[in-house]
């Protein structure tokens, strides 16, 4: 970055910062923070997916600089080159067609071999269709898993049923062509949990559908699904894991009665049940009572 054109806190913050991973719009363009239009405009290159989309945000904001290609596809070669160009004191900044570059977009190659190389890396944050869905979704924001694409190769039913059993809420991006699919396939297993089915976020058509898997899919049935979709499910019911104290007590009855001591009781108990130490001889304590021991 040509350091004159730095503001202030950027001199002061962000001076040896080598690579910029720069959030840019998921839709309507005036998503884009002050700093990532600074930064964009200072950077010595602009990594980019697909160079015809990136053009249309730099027009937009009269930004000038020079872009480089850098996606999925990419080669070692590429990455070598881009390191390389760094190494000599360079800054890059990575942006993706839409979003936060390396969430379900390239930048995870790139991040890692900068850090392996010392070059500091640091986030322009701003749009992600995840961060976007969740909390307008009406599904619980508490704790929630970013699961991205679902991956449609032989790991697909693994994915599913994880999916399907994790006590979090989670957050699934989806295409037109497979939402349906999923939809399908995930109300095959759970047809009455909650799902919010939101596309087309800060666009024109932007809609969120709060309803159940089986119902979402019914809707989805007959209206042909359009833009892109982000799924925010609900998690499944947090399974009652506190100690069993009826099982304890039954297998304590039979140990007592085959004369364990009360000593090695309470380690059992500990063991076998999770009973806390207090609670393991609150109940060893409460069997001799009863048995006027
Ligand atoms: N890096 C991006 C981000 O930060 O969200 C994600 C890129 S990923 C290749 C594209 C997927 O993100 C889409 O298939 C869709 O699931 C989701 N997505 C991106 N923009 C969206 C929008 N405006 N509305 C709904 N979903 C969107």
């Amino acid at each position: 970055m040509k350091s004159e054109e730095c503001t202030t806190s950027e001199k002061t913050a962000y001076e040896k910062v080598s690579l910029y991973l720069v959030a840019t719009p998921i839709g309507n363009l005036e998503d884009i923070t002050y700093r990532a239009v600074d930064v964009l405009r200072n950077v010595d290159m602009i990594a980019c997916e697909d160079t015809r989309n990136t053009v249309i945000l730099l027009n937009r904001y009269e930004i000038k600089n020079r872009l480089i290609s850098f996606h999925e596809y990419s080669d070692r070669d590429k990455l070598e080159k881009l390191i390389a160009f760094m190494k000599e004191g360079n800054t890059l900044a990575l942006v993706s067609d839409a979003g936060t570059p390396g969430i379900s977009d390239p930048g995870y190659p790139l991040v890692k071999a900068c850090l392996e190389e010392g070059l500091k890396v640091s986030s322009v944050p701003g749009p992600c269709a995840a961060v976007a869905a969740l909390p307008m979704s009406g599904i619980d924001t508490r704790r929630f898993v970013f699961e991205g694409f679902i991956p449609r190769d032989k790991t697909r039913a693994s994915v599913l049923k994880r999916i399907c059993g994790r006590t979090d809420t989670q957050v699934i991006y989806e295409s037109p062509h497979h939402l349906l699919e999923t939809l399908t396939e995930l109300s095959a297993v759970i047809p009455e949990r909650k799902i919010a089915v939101i596309r087309e976020l800060t666009k024109i058509h932007e809609e969120s559908l709060l309803t159940t898997v089986l119902k979402a899919r019914d809707h989805f049935l007959t209206v042909k699904p359009r833009g892109e979709f982000v799924l925010v499910l609900e998690g499944a019911e947090e399974k009652d894991d506190a100690p069993d104290e009826e099982a304890a007590l039954l297998w304590l009855k039979k140990a007592m009665d085959e004369g364990i001591t009360g000593k090695d009781a309470v380690r059992e108990l500990q063991e076998r049940f999770f009973l806390s130490k207090n609670a393991a001889k609150a109940l060893v304590l409460k069997l001799k009572e009863e048995k006027g021991e």
